[in-house]
């Protein structure tokens, strides 16, 4: 059976004496760095192709049919448009249709495509070119499904093991990442109708690398495996090299506080390991990122907490998140 990296991690604990620990990261399949936005740079087009010469053709520009002669006394009246000087009035006003068209469309590419593309009707009628107005009087009901508002706050949620294995697993078949999962869902339910934009992340998720949020957190749980009854409890840690330790230190100890009152578990403190402060996700992610991982508690003898008390979890991890995130 394929040893989690959890599993490992809490072997350890107990185990020092076991030389060939295997790192949580190094064992993690190491992803492939973020693809690079393959996505075609939507560039606006530049002015010049659109606009013709916008001023008048100079003296230089008109056919010599056109120049006066020297003793012509009455100039403009009677003197007939060239052909020439009609094509070059005709691009002049193309150009400044065109100019203009784009400026009342409010300068979308998609809008300007479709334009060009002649499917202006078939496209404003459909999702494909959305326009919206640039200005509104209710700004906060003009965002549209999908587009956070700039000052919308994130939260990474690292549901542990998802992607990659059961984490730690009881004899009954029930499971750390069974566990973490229903709490990942349910805490990123009640901060989404809060407000905040959650992003539920797989344990070796592509998006971690650079991932940038207001709060970032690994929620794990521990062997089910009994040794002895100090293995009971829950703990938080940082990053030993964070980048932000005193910000991430508040955020250790608002769900240390706010998860300790809700669910009546002990903090474990001897049981923080350098595989939890050296957790691989804190070395992938943007190092400004508020960052922690928690582990739950025991899956053996905190179980009745955990399974049957799951609400007291999730409201631990919520109100520690909030805490954080959301201070009164
Ligand atoms: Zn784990």
């Amino acid at each position: 059976m394929t040893q989690s990296p959890h599993e490992d991690l809490h072997r350890d604990r107990l185990k020092r004496s076991q030389a060939t620990r295997r790192d949580h990261a190094v064992r993690g399949t190491e992803r492939l760095s973020r693809l690079a936005d393959a996505g075609p740079k939507a560039s606006k087009p530049s002015i010049a192709t659109q606009s013709a010469p916008l001023s008048e053709p100079d003296e230089m520009l008109r056919p010599a049919s056109y120049r006066l002669p020297p003793s012509a006394t009455t100039p403009q009246v009677s003197v007939p448009i060239s052909p020439m000087l009609q094509v070059v009035f005709g691009l002049v006003v193309l150009g400044m249709v065109v100019l203009l068209g784009g400026v009342a469309l409010g300068s979308n590419w998609g809008v300007l495509r479709a334009f060009i593309s002649g499917r202006l009707s078939s496209a404003l009628l459909s999702n494909e070119v959305r326009v919206t107005p640039r200005v509104s009087a209710t700004p906060n009901l003009a965002v549209s499904a999908g587009a956070a508002p700039a000052n919308q706050k994130r939260v990474g949620i690292v549901s542990g093991h998802r992607g990659n294995d059961s984490g730690s697993v009881c004899a009954d078949g029930y499971t750390e990442a069974e566990l973490v999962y229903q709490v990942s869902v349910a805490v990123a339910s009640q901060l989404r109708a809060r407000g905040y934009a959650v992003d539920i992340l797989d344990e070796f998720d592509t998006r971690l690398d650079g991932y940038a949020s207001s709060v970032f957190i690994s929620i794990h749980a521990d062997s089910c495996t009994y040794y002895n009854d100090l293995l009971t409890g829950f703990k938080v840690a940082r990053s030993e090299l964070s980048a932000v330790p005193a910000i991430e230190d508040k955020l250790v100890a608002c769900l240390r506080d706010r998860y300790g009152k809700s669910t009546g578990l002990k903090w474990n403190s001897n049981t923080i390991t350098h595989d939890m402060t050296n957790y691989h996700a804190f070395r992938k992610i943007a190092p400004q990122t508020p960052a922690v991982i928690i582990e739950l508690g025991f899956l053996n003898l905190d179980r009745e907490t955990l399974q049957k008390r799951t609400n007291k979890v999730i409201e631990g991890v919520l109100d520690g998140i909030l805490c954080f995130a959301a201070p009164n």
